[in-house]
């Protein structure tokens, strides 16, 4: 592999840590890739993954319809491989629990429904060992096993998986992280802290 890039939907949330999560580990694996901060459509055109960050998911929603992204980025889901973290996974949902529409309007890319904010306000942010089952996803065979230290903040939960939505991870009993195809969610932040793990499986997937 060489020559990768990466978009990081950069309308609102954390992108700059995902661009520098992302320079970790293209030298991690030793491939010469970029991080593309993604803003307009044409931003979009030759990339090879996307990661939809974690921030305000009303706010990005509102934004991806602003800038007319919403529907190329529905389109391009369905050839590369999408990471949605935290707000991110919550648009790429195809349902809220008890939303009363506050969040605009729904990516659906993946066949699940979340709860916003379901561990409870930003005070109630944590830190926790989470066991990911990385041997689910092909991609993931080789990944080294051991826990992932996760940050969660205002963090939502995968409360329903359609069929072809594997959860990957839980935490109290609640799944947060999940992947659908080469679409992959998780409830934490991993551009938050060294383990580059959830990168890596991103970019394996391409
Ligand atoms: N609770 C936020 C939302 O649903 C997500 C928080 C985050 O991305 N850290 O938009």
């Amino acid at each position: 592999m060489s020559g990768m890039t990466v978009g990081v939907l950069a309308v609102q949330g954390a992108v700059a840590e995902h661009i520098e999560t992302l320079e970790s580990t293209f030298s991690e694996v030793g491939v010469s890739g970029v991080g593309r901060r993604i803003v307009n459509p044409p931003d979009l055109d030759g990339i090879d993954a996307l990661i939809i960050p974690g921030g305000e998911s009303t706010t990005i929603s509102k934004l991806i319809i602003a800038r007319g992204l919403y529907d190329s980025i529905r389109d391009l889901a369905g050839s590369i491989p999408v990471l949605g973290t935290c707000a991110g996974a919550v648009v790429m949902s195809s349902g809220i629990v008890d939303d009363r529409g506050k969040v605009p309007r729904l990516l659906e890319l993946m066949d699940m429904t979340v709860i916003r904010n379901a561990f409870g306000p930003q005070g109630e942010s944590f830190e926790a060992d989470v066991e990911v089952d990385w041997a689910l996803v092909p991609e993931g065979a080789g990944m080294e096993e051991g826990p992932y230290h996760a940050v969660f903040i205002r963090a939502p939960v995968i409360t329903e998986v359609g069929v072809g939505c594997t959860p990957m991870a839980s935490h109290d009993g609640m799944t947060v992280m999940a992947l659908q195809g080469r679409l992959l969610v998780t409830s934490f932040h991993p551009e938050l802290g060294d383990d580059t793990r959830v990168h890596r499986l991103l970019l394996d997937m391409v």
